[in-house]
């Protein structure tokens, strides 16, 4: 198969805009920084990255390139228990993939030490204290929304006594929970993060990179904002959750030292319908097997949607459709499908592939002919050449779906004594209709006009529909799996009282046909070939499944929203 692509650098980029772009524009303008604008995508490697790591890639990435700044992939993985190797390879993959370049690879894990001394500083400048109590104490004191916390007896301890303590819990003299270092913050502030917030605590564990360098791990709010501040950081672009650890990361590189420091700016999680968007929830579909691993096609990661066929200009044209702002917000699928299915209408070519076949028997076609009709691989409005030989024989397969005994009034496809167009071929009539013992039709008797090769009747004469169709004896068989909605409710957290969103899968999310049969052109494309079967959907070859002689296809997105048909109705 041959067919040149349009390369999508050269279409034109629209101007964005959002409140994000107007205020690094403006830090820029103000040499605010004054430094090269910095931005950095932080995941913690604790599973693959979603659709919704998408658009934050995107916004990060795409302001560093927009504005001449460099952004990082720095990896937070300041948790021991829950990180692997395994989602750090995922996830450069993916942002590589999704066709971003990092300026640099950073772990967080790497300014442990940093971290450490900047424990030490806060302690030396009284801003930090060793605490002994109990985690169950230090909660209780923190007090509520509505009341004070109170001091812990440990409040007041001397820098050198402080000082000691932390070396200690760093050499690794105290068992896990025996003290934490705490910032001196105030104890009744009206948020409750800036009541003393704990830095630094002893987990004897075993890091995936670090090994058993340390017991002393810090905690998110304080690894976060110094990492930034380390790497020199300008806009540090978090999603909402993160607004009330505004003023800790604010302290915390004022307090430490830091000129220029990086700010925080929150914007609106991607939420997108019939689908969840937490590692944790997705950890869980993977853990009890209810998708087959984390690059299941169902699932809403970079590694199922890549599998499933959607490009990486697909992705990113649907970020920047579901756009960067502050107010929480769903998106619909539909924004999701309307973007996927503008991209690859462009890019992959057409061929023909029958769901659920019926076999045509041409009577007047002579029997043993094999003709090769000269088929486009794609349609006037796409601006791509191509095209292929598809062997049409006395014996094809059409689509039961395109044959009605009895049609209603709208059916223009085949029926009993009705003429149709064979795509690229020819017009053909049903004669008979053959069926078994139980009355099922097993096989149409139909004739065809040689006059009419191409699609035209020489004399003129129109036929309402036109039909997909593969030679029987040419055909391939292959599996379909056609991948539906996770959830069968947009909102998948959004359940009563004693449930949680795994009572909402779709039982139908996927339905596999194993007996289709498509066209012999396809037969040594390379796995990972997308294609658009005419008038069915947008499929793609299953990069893992998928071998010569036993071809399967993911099904990438139907053709039109089926789904907003069907509401209509
Ligand atoms: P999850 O809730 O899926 O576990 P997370 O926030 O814990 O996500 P991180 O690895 O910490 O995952 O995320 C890396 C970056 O991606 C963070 O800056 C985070 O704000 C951003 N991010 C995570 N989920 C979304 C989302 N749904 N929409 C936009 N950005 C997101
Ligand atoms: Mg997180």
């Amino acid at each position: 198969m041959s067919h040149s692509l349009t390369d999508p650098a050269d279409a034109p980029t629209p101007a964005r805009r959002d409140f994000i772009r107007d205020m690094v524009a403006e830090d820029v303008a103000d040499n605010r920084f004054q430094r090269q604008i910095a931005t950095r995508f932080p995941p913690e490697p604790n599973g693959f990255p979603h659709i919704g790591h998408v658009k934050s890639i995107c916004l990060n990435f795409g302001i560093a390139a927009e504005f001449g700044g460099r952004c990082n992939l720095r990896f937070d993985d300041t948790n021991p228990f829950t990180e692997d190797i395994k989602y750090v390879d995922a996830i450069k993959n993916d942002v590589k993939w999704l066709g971003f370049e990092w300026d640099a690879e950073l772990y967080a894990s790497d300014y442990f030490g940093k971290l450490y001394d900047f424990g030490e500083l806060l302690i030396k400048k009284g801003k930090a204290y060793v605490d002994s109590e109990t985690d169950e104490e230090i909660r209780e004191h923190r007090g509520t929304v509505t009341t004070p916390g109170t001091h812990s007896p440990y409040r007041d301890r001397s820098a050198d006594e402080n000082l000691d303590l932390l070396r200690r819990m760093k050499a690794g003299e105290f068992p896990d929970g025996a003290h934490v270092l705490r910032a001196k913050i105030d104890m009744s502030h009206p948020n409750m993060i800036m009541r003393d917030p704990l830095l630094l605590r002893i987990r004897h564990a075993h890091h995936y990179r670090q090994g058993d360098a340390w017991c002393l791990y810090p905690l998110y709010d304080f690894a976060h904002p110094l990492s930034d501040a380390i790497e020199g950081i300008t806009h540090s672009l978090c999603t909402l959750e993160f607004k009330d650890n505004n003023d800790i990361y604010k302290w915390l590189v004022t307090e430490c030292g830091f000129e220029r420091p990086p700010e925080q700016t929150e914007f609106s999680r991607l939420e997108l319908d019939y689908t969840v968007l937490s590692k944790r929830k997705l950890l869980r579909l993977v853990n009890e097997k209810l998708v087959a691993g984390w690059d299941d096609p169902r699932m809403p990661t970079i590694a199922a949607l890549r599998r499933r066929g959607v490009t990486p200009e697909g992705l990113r044209a649907f970020a920047e459709a579901a756009g960067v702002s502050r107010k929480p917000a769903r998106t619909e699928l539909a924004t999701f499908e309307h973007a996927v299915r503008d991209d690859l209408n462009m890019r992959v070519p057409r061929v023909m592939c029958v769901t659920n076949p019926l076999k045509v028997v041409l009577t007047n076609y002579p029997e043993g002919q094999v003709e090769q009709l000269e088929a486009s691989y794609y349609p006037h409005d796409v601006p791509l050449t191509g095209s292929r030989g598809v062997p049409f024989t006395r014996e094809l397969y059409i689509e039961r779906d395109d044959f009605m005994e009895d049609p209603p009034k709208k059916f223009f496809r085949l029926a009993p004594g009705r003429e149709v167009r064979l795509r690229y071929g020819y017009f053909i009539t049903c004669t008979e209709v053959v069926k078994n013992a139980a009355g099922e039709i097993t096989e149409l008797k139909c004739t065809y006009d040689p006059a009419t090769r191409g699609g035209d009747s020489p004399d003129g004469r129109k036929v309402q529909g036109t039909i997909h169709w593969v030679s029987a004896t040419h055909a391939l068989d292959c599996e379909l799996r056609l991948y539906d909605k996770l959830f069968t409710v947009p909102n998948p957290d959004d359940v009563e009282d004693g449930q949680d969103f795994m009572s909402m899968l779709n039982p139908e999310s996927l339905v596999v046909v194993p007996g289709a049969k498509i066209e012999p052109s396809v037969a040594n494309d390379p796995t990972g070939t997308r294609y658009q079967f005419e008038r069915t959907a947008y499929f793609v070859s299953d990069v893992i499944d998928s071998k010569p002689g036993a071809l399967v296809f993911n099904r990438t997105v139907t053709l039109r929203d089926s789904w907003a048909k069907m509401k209509g109705k």
